[in-house]
């Protein structure tokens, strides 16, 4: 599997209503996965547990057949770096910087800066980069060129795991579709599995596997024993 949760259970400090508690979830590898779900649901919570950068209260996480748990901080971060590709909503790019030193950022903290350098103009072309680009600040960029400028990020360490949260929430329509179709023609093309959060309902139609946080999440806490619980759901 390139994702397998098990009796997992997570829960801010700071906050007194938000609990997440997942019995399972299992995603295939190579699979394109979309998850579905209100604002505020828990979604990005649960890349954030996926990723290693939240530790669950208790339960297992297994990523690319690594169990996070036994990592220490630091072992999760170079796991992230090394495995798993990330797409944000912003693209958070870092504005300042060039275009090439974003892309390549990626490919320094996975520690494979010499690889990603050979990968790159491939991976530009592909994504009809110009070339003439890579020394651009970041910020003079279109969104759609910043989007694809994203997604070269998230893919130029070949990561196995390729995790978008909300990537088209800023996007027209026709900008979406083209990042749709890159998205998968990437997907495709590396075999990667792909983990896709939206609240654009109307997207699942892309994907091989549609998952509802309000299936997903138990949450226990709200008012005791949830309705499926019942038998009543
Ligand atoms: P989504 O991505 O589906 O919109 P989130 O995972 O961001 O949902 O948030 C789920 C819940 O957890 C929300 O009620 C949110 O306010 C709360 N939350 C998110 N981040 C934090 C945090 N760092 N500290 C406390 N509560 C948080
Ligand atoms: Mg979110």
């Amino acid at each position: 599997m390139a994702i397998r949760l098990r009796d997992l259970r997570y829960r801010y400090r700071a906050s007194s209503d938000f609990a997440l508690h997942v019995d399972a979830l299992d995603v295939a590898p190579g699979s394109a996965v979309f998850l579905q779900g209100a604002s505020g649901s828990g979604k990005s919570t649960l890349l954030a547990l996926l990723c290693g950068l939240l530790k669950p209260d208790s339960g297992s996480i297994t990523v690319l057949g690594q169990e996070l748990s036994g990592l220490s901080g630091r072992e999760r971060d170079r796991f992230r770096a090394r495995h798993i590709g990330l797409v944000f909503q912003q693209f958070n790019l870092v504005p300042f910087l060039t275009v090439e030193a974003n892309i390549l950022l990626a490919a320094h903290f996975a520690g494979s800066t010499a690889g990603a350098q050979q990968i790159l103009p491939d991976l530009l072309a592909r994504l009809q980069l110009p070339a003439s680009l890579l020394p651009r600040r970041a910020d003079s960029l279109s969104v759609g060129q910043q989007q694809r400028v994203a997604i070269a990020r998230a893919a130029i360490n070949a990561p196995a795991l390729l995790i978008a949260d909300e990537p088209t929430s800023a996007l027209d329509a026709d900008a979406r579709d083209g990042f749709m179709e890159l998205l998968f023609e990437l997907q495709r093309e590396r075999g990667m599995t792909l983990l896709f959060v939206s609240h654009e309902r109307s997207l699942a139609s892309y994907f091989t596997q549609v998952l509802d946080m309000r299936e997903l999440n138990r949450r226990p806490s709200e008012g005791g024993v949830h309705a499926a619980d019942t038998g009543l759901a």
